[in-house]
C-alpha cells in the first residue's frame, strides 16, 4: 500500500489539476473560430470551487467584435455562477516564443486575478510591470477602490515620474477620492431627511387608513 504525506498528496493533486487544465485548454484551442487570423487560441480557467471552464477565440469579419479565448472563458464562468478564480491556462499554436494576452484581456483578467497580477508586477520586465500596475490602478478606480488605485498608480509613477497617462489617472483618482469624501458626508447629512420623509409617509399611510375606516 502506498503511503504519502499530506503535503505530497496536495502537490500530486495540484499537478494533476494543472495537467487537466492544460489538456482542456488545448481541446478548447481546437474549437477556435478564427477564419481571418488563422490564429487559434484556447483558455481554461480553474475556479476556486474546482471547476474548469474553457474558452476559445471567436472572430468576426469586423475584427473589432472578435472575442479572445481568455475573455470567452471568463464570461462563460461568470454565467455559470463562478466568481473566484484560481488559475488560467492560455495557449496558441506558436511554439518557439511566449505570446502574452492582449491589453483588453489583461484588463479583464486583472479583475479576477488581482493577487497573481501583483506577482507579475514583481517578476515582469520593466514595460510589462508598468502595464500591470496601470491595469491594477484602472480596475480599482472603476471599482471605486480609490485608495488602492492610488497606491498602484503612485508605484508606477515612482518608476516613471513623467508618464502622462499615469499622471492623468492619478488626477482622476485624486478627484474621485475627494468627491467620495464629500458624497460620504452628504449621505450622513441626508439620514435626518430620510427619516423625516419616512415618518411623513407613515403619517400619510395612517391618515389614509383612518379615512378608510
Ligand atoms: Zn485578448
Amino acid at each position: 500500500m502506498a503511503v504519502s504525506s499530506g503535503a505530497a498528496t496536495t502537490q500530486t493533486t495540484k499537478t494533476i489539476r494543472v495537467k487537466e487544465l492544460v489538456s482542456k485548454c488545448l481541446q478548447a484551442r481546437d474549437m477556435a473560430y478564427c477564419p481571418y487570423s488563422r490564429f487559434p487560441v484556447g483558455a481554461a480557467i480553474l475556479t476556486a470551487d474546482g471547476a474548469i471552464i474553457t474558452g476559445c477565440n471567436v472572430e468576426n469579419a469586423s475584427y473589432g467584435l472578435t472575442v479572445c479565448a481568455e475573455r470567452t472563458a471568463i464570461q462563460r464562468a461568470v454565467v455559470e455562477g463562478h466568481r473566484q478564480f484560481t488559475a488560467i491556462a492560455v495557449t496558441c499554436d506558436i511554439k518557439d516564443h511566449f505570446v502574452g494576452p492582449c491589453g483588453a484581456c489583461r484588463q479583464v483578467l486583472m479583475e479576477k486575478f488581482e493577487k497573481k497580477y501583483k506577482k507579475l508586477v514583481q517578476k515582469s520586465s520593466k514595460d510589462d510591470s508598468r502595464d500591470f500596475l496601470f491595469y491594477l490602478a484602472v480596475a480599482n478606480y472603476r471599482l471605486k477602490e480609490y485608495e488602492r488605485a492610488l497606491k498602484y498608480i503612485r508605484t508606477l509613477l515612482r518608476n516613471e515620474p513623467g508618464n502622462k497617462q499615469a499622471l492623468e489617472l492619478e488626477k482622476l483618482i485624486d478627484k474621485a477620492l475627494k468627491k467620495d469624501g464629500l458624497v460620504g458626508m452628504a449621505i450622513v447629512g441626508g439620514i435626518g431627511l430620510g427619516v423625516a420623509g419616512l415618518a411623513g409617509l407613515i403619517g400619510l399611510a395612517v391618515a389614509k387608513g383612518a379615512a378608510k375606516s
